[in-house]
């Protein structure tokens, strides 16, 4: 049986940076979940899809994850979209189309079979609540949305045409606005989960909380 660690929470937080950091400590896979639903969003702004046509367009999208030397890389076709997928436009667009039941019902059995088949660390939104409902450690990773923007803020400042710390506050809130808002799986911290809040933690602190919290479930 293969030992599944569910990561939720909202934007920003850390998740992917944190999850990696961990991932790579125990020997686990790290799956970037939000990943598929860039390269779904990415998928329908290429192809010009209207929402109404996002339903049935989706059996055409052909989007898959692979790992290379262990790292995840995501697939449209044989197209290597992981790095065309990390813009601004794609963040809200995966924001705005992941609310689609059909986007969340296509991607659903991705996310299972990679975790059936191997020891997962599996970031996302709805994880622990949807996706891996019998995950055997669940951890709900949060910052405030201040810190959260502060943080992309710092990553993003040294490269030209960086947006501003208030433009980047303004895109998390509505991005968290979509996220915990939408009918089908929103993004909520699930009954068994451990709340992690990150604001005043460095991501070394961070790592050694969930490898704790999952030493002290697993014994690993
Ligand atoms: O995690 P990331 O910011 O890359 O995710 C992009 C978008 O995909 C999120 O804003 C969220 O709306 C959506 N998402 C989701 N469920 C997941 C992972 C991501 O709805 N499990």
């Amino acid at each position: 049986m293969s030992i599944n660690i569910a990561i939720d929470g909202p934007a920003g937080a850390g998740k992917s940076t944190i999850a990696k950091m961990v991932s790579a400590r125990l020997g686990y896979i790290y799956v970037d979940t939000g990943a598929l639903y860039r390269a779904v969003a990415l998928y329908i702004t290429e192809n010009n899809i209207s929402d109404s046509d996002i339903p049935s367009s989706l059996k055409n999208a052909d989007v898959s994850l692979g790992f290379i030397d262990g790292v995840q890389r995501v697939f449209l076709g044989d197209r290597d979209v992981s790095d065309m997928i990390r813009t601004p436009e794609i963040s809200m667009s995966a924001s705005r189309t992941s609310a689609i039941p059909a986007v969340r019902e296509y991607l659903f059995s991705t996310q299972q079979k990679i975790a059936l088949e191997n020891n997962v660390i599996m970031d996302g939104r709805d994880i622990g609540t949807v996706v891996l409902p019998n995950a055997d450690v669940k951890i709900f990773l949060t910052a405030t949305p201040e810190e959260r923007a502060k943080r992309r803020y710092m990553e993003l400042a040294v490269k030209p045409d960086s947006p501003s710390y208030e433009e980047i506050l303004s895109d998390i809130k509505k991005r968290d606005f979509n996220d915990t808002n939408r009918t089908t799986a929103p993004l909520r911290q699930a009954d068994d989960a451990v709340l992690v809040d990150t604001t005043k933690l460095t991501l070394e602190e961070s790592a050694d909380i969930i490898i704790k919290i999952i030493s002290e479930k697993v014994g690993v």
